[in-house]
């Protein structure tokens, strides 16, 4: 294969690429594009909340290998590249143990930022439009410095990214080294997390329940969904840039929707029975968040192209089969736990 060796490394074409938080929900995905272009993956994952179901079909891949570590202790591994997406993503595992998530961006960051310096290879990464906080500023460009509390519940993943966000540009201009942070907004899609509470999941599992939809405060709040293929497209393409290119650069959908259209399009698309009812709103919960792409579309000549209704469709598919027990639910009983 010719990748490793410790003394002088002789890479072959063939790109080994590291994916922490592989298992996850965006990760898998991510394992599954790259191995589709020819790429060797190694998967990363202390499987917090990302499963080995999201990566079974992978297992035998003879291109395909998974490690299970956390990203808060070193990793000694010899790569080409590396994607940094290891970190709970929904608030209710976020906050389930705020600390570890803080050690997971920035320990895992500093870890990540450590191999990719050691290795000289180029770096990713995933960054969120939480950085943005509740913005003051509508749609968010990548110039805006967010309006973020330090000290609430949501602080631990907003602020965790806002400093490894710190850590790669301070990498970046002390060491050289080559980044890339991708900002990504709401994504939804086949794999997200049944019982992780966010919107998209949560909507589908309870319209195809038939149980009420819960609309935290009104549902006048807004968010902008991207369907998963297109996020991963938008990650490949920023790795793929040359070195200037360090973004942050924000990559989502632009296509704005209340919480409550979200409601009603599921119930559409479900056929559900499903009432909307309104429970309180979470403390912090940003008011409205649309990404502006402008940069991801002349920097990186990428857009979505999946519209919501036919995201949904698939993601819906996704669901009826998981709760048809047609595919076994991840790790059913440790967010039940959780929440
Ligand atoms: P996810 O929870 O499905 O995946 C995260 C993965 O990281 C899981 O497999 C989990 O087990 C793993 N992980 C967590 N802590 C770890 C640790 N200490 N060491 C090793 N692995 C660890 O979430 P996702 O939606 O796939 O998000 C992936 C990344 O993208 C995250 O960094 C998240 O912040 C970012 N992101 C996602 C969204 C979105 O809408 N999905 C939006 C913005 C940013
Ligand atoms: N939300 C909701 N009902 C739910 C779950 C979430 O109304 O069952 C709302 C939540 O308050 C927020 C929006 O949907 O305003 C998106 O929530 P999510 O947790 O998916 O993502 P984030 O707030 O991190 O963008």
């Amino acid at each position: 294969m010719g990748y490793a060796s410790a003394m002088g490394r002789t890479y072959s074409e063939q790109k080994r690429i590291l994916i922490t938080g592989g298992a996850g929900f965006l990760g898998s995905h991510l394992c599954e594009r790259l191995l589709e272009q020819g790429c060797e993956v190694l998967c990363v994952d202390n499987l917090f909340t990302g499963s080995k179901n999201n990566i079974a079909h992978l297992r035998d891949h003879p291109r395909f290998e998974f490690m299970r570590h956390d990203v808060t202790f070193p990793l000694f591994v010899e790569v080409d590249e590396i994607y940094n997406l290891a970190c709970p993503a929904s608030p209710i595992h976020y906050q389930h143990d705020p600390v570890q998530t803080t050690k997971t961006s920035v320990h895992g960051a500093i870890n990540m930022l450590g191999l990719a310096k050691r290795l000289g290879v180029k770096i990713l990464q995933a960054s969120t439009s939480e950085v943005y906080g509740d913005p003051a500023v509508h749609p968010q460009t990548e110039e805006y410095w967010g309006h973020v509390n330090p000290i609430g519940t949501r602080s631990c993943y907003d602020e965790g990214k806002r400093c490894a966000e710190t850590l790669f540009f301070d990498y970046h201009r002390q060491m050289g080294l080559e980044i890339k942070v991708a900002r990504i907004f709401n994504t939804y899609g086949p794999r997200m997390h049944p019982a992780d509470g966010r919107v998209v999941s949560n909507f589908i599992v309870q319209a195809l329940k038939n149980e009420p939809i819960t609309i935290y405060g009104d549902g006048s709040q807004t968010r902008s969904f991207c369907y998963v293929d297109d996020l991963i497209s938008g990650l490949i393409a920023l790795m793929e840039t040359g070195r200037d290119v360090t973004g942050p650069i924000n990559i989502g959908n632009p296509n704005e929707f209340t919480i409550r259209e979200l409601a009603t399009q599921v119930i559409e698309r479900t056929g559900s029975k499903s009432q909307l009812i309104e429970n309180p709103l979470p403390s912090d919960d940003p008011k409205q968040r649309q990404p502006d792409i402008t940069k991801a579309k002349d920097v990186l000549g990428w857009q979505p192209t999946v519209p919501l209704e036919k995201g949904l469709g698939r993601t819906i598919a996704y669901f009826r089969e998981l709760l048809a027990d047609k595919i076994e639910m991840p790790n059913e009983a440790r967010p039940r736990a959780i929440g």
